[in-house]
């Protein structure tokens, strides 16, 4: 058992990810931009039995970046696993996206996956062990109105292959969760962002899901789990389409 980080997980598929690891025997940091709500999802590990410390801090920042993990080592120990889970969404058609909101979705995703796994690297090099899982998406495949997003969730797998091969000879693996349609506050704001409601939305997506269901934030927290697994070590670069049906 080891100390995860998991970004962005005071709510949505961080905050089930989160508390999944923490029943897999894990303690974890629960790093989100705003710390209260960071605080409900630590409470709610300690309560389980597990070690948990919540912290504030902005994935986009270096220097955040850096005192947060210096954090996670004094207070729980040296981190073993990292979920790149925090995102953002800013979405337009092409013709109308600021260049404003095409930084902040690539610096979220991007730059923040980056930064995070430069300063947790040395930790796992130092073990000889380590997961580190990162959100992709399926609108990594395209999707209208996502020039941003797509182009950033389609650069995190080729981040994640190439951690894989970079860190894969120090007992280090890399792997991408490429989510479907998961309900949480991120897919409810997509829905404002329409013009519909959130169960209307919903309703459009299912009848084009093969199993017949919306995703939900523990369906992604499981997927996240067996990556982390001991008996997982052997897979590494890979990327997990799970959407309720086949994706390419
Ligand atoms: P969510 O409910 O919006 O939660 C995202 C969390 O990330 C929020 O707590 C947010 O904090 C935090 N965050 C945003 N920017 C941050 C930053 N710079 N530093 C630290 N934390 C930050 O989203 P979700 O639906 O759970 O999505 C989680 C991940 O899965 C994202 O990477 C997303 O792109 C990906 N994903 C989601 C879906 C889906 O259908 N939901 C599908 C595919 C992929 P604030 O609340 O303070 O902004």
């Amino acid at each position: 058992m080891t100390t995860a980080i998991v970004t962005g997980a005071a709510r949505g598929i961080g905050a089930a990810t989160a508390l999944r690891l923490a029943a897999d025997g894990h303690d974890i940091a629960v790093i989100d931009l705003d710390e209260s709500a960071a605080t409900a999802t630590a409470e709610e590990i300690k309560a389980s039995g597990r070690r948990a410390i919540a912290i504030a801090a902005d994935v986009a920042d270096a220097t955040s970046v850096q005192s947060a993990v210096e954090r996670v080592v004094s207070e729980l120990g040296a981190p073993g696993i990292l979920v790149n889970n925090a995102g953002v969404l800013r979405d337009n058609l092409l013709f109308k996206m600021s260049e404003s909101d095409w930084d902040t979705v690539m610096n979220v995703h991007l730059r923040g996956a980056f930064l995070m796994t430069k300063a947790v690297q040395s930790h796992m090099v130092d073990a000889s062990w380590g997961r580190i899982v990162n959100l992709s998406s399926t609108s990594a495949l395209g999707n209208r109105g996502q020039a941003n997003y797509s182009a950033a969730k389609a650069g995190i797998q080729g981040f994640t292959k190439t951690l894989a091969i970079e860190l894969g000879r120090y007992g280090i693996t890399a792997n991408a969760i490429a989510p479907g349609f998961i309900q949480t506050d991120m897919t409810r704001a997509t829905a404002d962002r329409l013009g519909v409601s959130f169960e209307q939305l919903v309703e459009a997506q299912v009848s084009q899901i093969p199993v017949a269901r919306a995703g939900v934030p523990d369906d992604i927290a499981a997927a996240v789990s067996f990556f982390c697994r001991e008996d997982a070590g052997f897979i590494s670069g890979q990327v997990l389409y799970v959407a309720g049906g086949p994706k390419s």
